[in-house]
């Protein structure tokens, strides 16, 4: 059924990249035996799914929407494919994603943008957006997705979805093309925080193929699904409530708090006073992290190759051709903040500033349980309408960077509805590898 909707649909939203719907057949046949010989199946047994098509996948493509790797077929599988695999889950295909997961709309796909599914005209969010707009309008059931920035929980909560950005290590990022290694963590796009606790079950947990893998005991998240937060701590920074917020979006939210109230939580007043310099520091630490990670792009390695007269040229060649316009944008800026002259000026600096972001959160939380705040500062907004500015992109990323800066978990999760009809999304933010008290929290107010 999510095939046939898929057929018949997915022209208008555009959500995948590939489609792998004979694996899928064939995963669901086997599923389908499994049911029948037990009587004792896994939540996710035959529920079928979409990847972010920058995890690998083996024998599918795996493009990361770039003509770079236009071609690129993994060898091997992530790790949270093994695990979602040996659940014997059914994949339908890749998801749309802005090129190498930079940006915030889809619109930097180097093959199509994606639609955000309740209103054509707008974009689902990005980078995760073909993932979101899949689940969205039921052409999955969930998908993965990674957020290096927000790529999970802003495409969430602007085609009205649950996302949660797992505290940093917590699930494996072996087989996820890297962004920025020290930002990038992957996490589960689901309907509700139910279908998120049961895929966070699976995918969550120590993997030594990744160094940066947290060794710690994964609790049974789904044991978080009940409703109780009385005399719960809940946070709220004040400096989420930016200037440039969207009225709506900042009524939603306050709308959320005064439930949250009524539900017998208590509501803290608390400060992040650092979060001006989140954005700063994001954009500098993670173009300097793409520009390591993107050299490996050379013509010889991976993907694509554009000949030249030497070496030199086609190495040069082909970045040219095959980069899209943010991707050289990045590379650019991550190699100017890394150069000799500027490293203490600039790279410093952001890491400076990175440790005082997190400094904030280590401070509120001595106080709080979890904070409260708004995802983005607006809902969706028009295709086309901003990707030509640069910096107003960057600057729409206020509200979600400041997690991936501190290594925090995060979910978004559905508020409101914009008078354009347009889905408002929060976010609840946890301790580092505290996942379970957010789910609880979402899933009391879901
Ligand atoms: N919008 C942010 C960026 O462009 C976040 C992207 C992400 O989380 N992958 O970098």
């Amino acid at each position: 059924c999510f095939l046939n909707r898929m057929d018949s649909l997915d022209g208008k939203v555009a959500s995948y990249i590939t489609k792998t719907a004979d694996a899928a057949m064939e995963a669901a046949g086997k599923a389908d035996e499994i049911i029948a010989q037990n009587s004792e199946i896994g939540f996710l047994t035959g529920l079928p799914g979409a990847i972010k098509d920058n995890i690998c996948t083996k024998g599918t493509k795996t493009t990361c929407a770039s003509k770079m790797l236009e071609t690129f077929i993994p060898p091997y599988n992530a790790t949270v494919i093994e695990k979602l695999n040996a659940q014997n889950t059914v994949i339908l295909g890749k998801t749309n994603m802005d090129e190498f997961a930079m940006g915030g709309s889809t619109e930097n796909s180097a093959f199509f943008p994606t639609h955000n599914p309740w209103n054509l005209d707008y974009v689902p969010g990005g980078s995760s957006g073909g993932s979101a707009a899949a689940v969205s309008a039921g052409f999955a059931a969930w998908a993965l997705g990674s957020d290096t920035g927000g790529s999970i929980r802003q495409p969430a909560s602007f085609c009205g979805i649950v996302g949660m950005k797992p505290t940093y290590g917590r699930v494996s990022r072996y087989g996820l093309v890297a962004y920025a290694s020290s930002l990038d963590q992957i996490g589960p796009l689901t309907r509700d925080v139910t279908d998120c606790a049961h895929i966070m079950n699976v995918i969550a947990g120590h993997d030594a193929s990744d160094s940066t893998s947290i060794n710690a005991s994964v609790p049974d998240y789904t044991k978080s699904l009940v409703q109780d937060v009385k005399g719960l701590k809940i946070g709220i920074p004040a400096e989420f409530f930016t200037d440039g917020m969207d009225k709506e979006v900042a009524a939603a939210v306050n709308k959320a708090i005064e439930d949250f109230k009524a539900m017998g939580a208590e509501i803290v007043e608390i400060s992040l006073p650092h979060t001006k310099y989140a954005i700063a520091a994001y954009y500098l630490i993670a173009p300097a992290e793409a520009t390591t990670n993107l050299s490996r792009y050379d013509g010889v390695s991976y993907g694509s190759r554009v000949e030249g007269e030497d070496i030199v040229s086609m190495m040069t060649n082909t970045r040219s051709e095959k980069f899209g316009e943010e991707v050289k944008r990045r590379i650019m800026i991550g190699n100017y903040a890394l150069s000799a002259g500027y490293y203490d000026a600039y790279y410093l600096k952001a890491l400076k500033m990175r440790t005082l972001v997190k400094e904030d959160y280590d401070k509120a939380f001595a106080k709080v349980d979890v904070i409260l705040a708004p995802n983005a500062p607006t809902t969706a907004y028009k295709i086309g309408s901003i990707i030509n500015d640069p910096l107003q992109m960057y600057l729409q990323d206020v509200c979600t960077v400041p997690l991936n800066l501190a290594g925090l978990p995060g979910i978004s999760l559905p508020c409101g509805i914009s008078s354009q009809g347009l889905p408002i999304g929060m976010q609840i933010i946890g301790k580092a590898l505290d996942e379970a008290t957010i789910i609880k929290t979402a899933y009391t107010y879901e």
